[in-house]
């Protein structure tokens, strides 16, 4: 991959950065999985994933969110049109992180990646991560809305680091 490929990462639809994340995976995957600092970023990586959802199962969001997105404002905040603010490296590292990446979107008012019971991959752009509507905004108490933001900030420098990592080995 060269610095001009670098460039052109977000380039294209979303089918062609889904094809070209999944080449990346098939031909640089394994090397990549297996560098000690990229391995030890994943570990850290999934460890802080898990604890962001079950921040989020612990103060109603997930139950929260699955109930607005299906029942008062379809495609409110995963509206159509977000998965292409993905890249392929964000890609990339759903695939790593052995998440199968949807290619069907159920609903054509939805983001290709938002499933009956919510997000359907794990490596999530930064506005995904930190966008809160105001209804859970105002279902959180200032403690617990807090503690979800530090979780969410320690979940995007993770993901961050990981980027660029991969970045610098696929130059
Ligand atoms: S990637 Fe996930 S969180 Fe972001 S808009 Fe799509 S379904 Fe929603």
């Amino acid at each position: 991959m060269t610095v001009h490929d670098i460039s052109t990462m977000k380039s294209g639809s979303i089918e062609q950065k889904i094809s070209r994340a999944r080449n990346l995976w098939a031909n640089h995957g394994e090397r990549l999985s297996v560098l000690p600092e990229v391995s030890l970023l994943l570990n850290r990586y999934r460890e802080e994933l898990s604890e962001s959802r079950r921040l989020m199962d612990e103060l109603g969001l997930v139950a929260l969110c699955s109930t607005c997105s299906s029942e008062v404002d379809i495609g409110g905040c995963c509206g159509s049109g977000i998965e292409d603010w993905y890249d392929e490296i964000l890609l990339l590292l759903n695939l790593m992180l052995d998440v199968d990446i949807p290619e069907r979107r159920f609903d054509r008012r939805v983001c290709l990646f938002l499933g009956p019971e919510g997000c359907r991959i794990w490596a999530r752009y930064h506005f995904c991560v930190n966008y809160l509507c105001p209804g859970i905004i105002a279902s959180l108490e200032p403690r617990d809305l807090a503690l979800l933001r530090a979780q969410s900030g320690k979940e995007l420098f993770l993901c961050w680091e990981l980027e660029n990592r991969l970045k610098q080995e696929l130059v």
